[in-house]
């Protein structure tokens, strides 16, 4: 992992280049991950995630002519455009979508976004399920904001990044990532919950406990992971609306075994176990996490690795293999993190412990004949924020 210090200078060098001239200033906003409630966000459920050390980077100054340019490492080309082409979704294609859908909810909610000349560098993995959408959204939203002095408390930022994605570049997408990414504190873990959008910092000071969070890129290859997601989704509604709730948040964990012998299939009734029991799972976390007790979640999240594996039926043998071998090496606890198919797998770790694990890893990898996969030791970070 390279320092915030490389990834700002990369920003700032390649608005030089790009531009000429200085950056009015850098922002940056972090990728995250969750650590415990998967699927239960579109069920009106519970999340906990938690934002990276690893950010992405915006160098960017206003400009007078009201039209947008913008490059990124990840591509030679910069991209422009000017409010036509902001204004109607799908017109700005590819990466830069993220950016135009940005600019385009800034002005569907009427604020009066000024031209800018924007430079991204980021060290967030690009589409590994660590949210590096959420992460450019962020980084751009921060630095329109205030290069246009927008009155728009950060408490909105969320929704509109969110609506960025969804509408603009159309990705359909909780707010989870969003959130995760703006609200993000050091120390802390955001529990989230998906149908008030109420929002409150948990401490998850892993530093102070001697622990960490090995984050392990699976590397397998999404196998129809849009269509496998599509059809649990519509599992989950079609058993809320056969046992007559709202959704499946409404399914209290002492009604479930009712619930579950009011369906006729054995899949919707593993379907709706998994986003029951994840749902507790996540409310038993904070609870630990409040009094302290990290190490006790452990347990907690390999059942959540168990219910997606056994019940909701997500996971592939790469991330399977990553759990047993990150438990074998004496995780407290392991789980896949994401909607599945592929991803991460996070791994609750003693600090100076994280490399043995990691290399466990990699040997069942290699055991099994799969491409090495990518491992990260992590603690939780700050949210979108200005540089400088
Ligand atoms: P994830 O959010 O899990 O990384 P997504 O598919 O949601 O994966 O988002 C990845 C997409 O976001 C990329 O394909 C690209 O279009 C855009 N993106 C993310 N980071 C950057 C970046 N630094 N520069 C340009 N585009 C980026
Ligand atoms: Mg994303």
């Amino acid at each position: 992992m390279t320092g915030a210090g490389d990834v700002a200078a990369r920003a700032t060098a390649g608005f030089r280049q790009r531009y000429g001239g200085e950056p009015a200033g850098r922002w940056a906003a972090p990728g995250r991950v969750n650590l415990i409630g998967e699927h239960t966000d579109y069920n009106d459920g519970f999340v906990l995630p938690f934002a990276l050390p690893l950010r992405t980077v915006v160098a960017a100054a206003a400009a007078d002519d009201g039209r947008w340019s913008v490059w990124s490492e990840l591509d030679d080309e910069p991209v422009e455009f000017g409010p036509a082409e902001a204004d109607e979704p799908g017109r700005v294609d590819g990466w830069a979508a993220y950016v135009a859908g940005v600019v385009w909810a800034l002005r569907a909610a009427g604020h009066t976004v000024p031209g800018a000349r924007l430079a991204i560098a980021s060290d967030v993995p690009v589409g590994s399920g660590l949210s590096s959408s959420a992460a450019i959204e962020a980084a751009v939203l921060a630095a329109l904001v205030e290069l246009g002095g927008l009155d728009l408390p950060a408490e909105r930022w969320p929704r509109l990044a969110q609506r960025a994605e969804n509408d603009y570049v159309g990705a359909p997408t909780g707010i989870m990532d969003q959130s995760a990414v703006i609200r993000g504190r050091s120390g802390h873990a955001l529990f989230l919950d998906c149908r008030t959008e109420a929002v409150e910092q948990i401490p998850f000071d892993l530093g102070a406990a001697g622990l960490a969070v090995l984050v392990i890129d699976s590397r397998a290859p999404h196998r129809h992971a849009d269509g496998e997601y599509a059809a649990r989704r519509k599992s989950c509604e079609r058993a809320a609306e056969a046992l007559g709730v709202a959704a499946l948040r409404d399914v209290a964990t002492g009604d479930l075994d009712a619930a579950l012998a009011r369906l006729d299939d054995d899949e919707t009734r593993r379907r709706v176990r998994h986003v029951v029991t994840e749902d507790q799972r996540v409310l038993d976390t904070v609870e630990l996490l409040r009094a302290g007790r990290i190490r006790d979640i452990g347990p907690l999240l390999t059942a959540s690795h168990a219910s997606m594996r056994d019940d909701f039926e997500i996971t592939v043998p790469e991330i399977d293999t990553a759990v047993e071998a990150a438990l074998a090496a004496r995780a407290y606890g392991a789980r896949m993190t994401g909607g599945g198919f592929g991803g991460c797998v996070l791994a609750l770790v003693d600090a100076d412990a994280a490399d043995a694990v990691a290399d466990a890893v990699t040997a069942a990898y290699a055991d099994r004949g799969f491409t090495a996969p990518g491992t990260l030791t992590v603690l939780p970070a700050g949210g979108a924020t200005r540089l400088d």
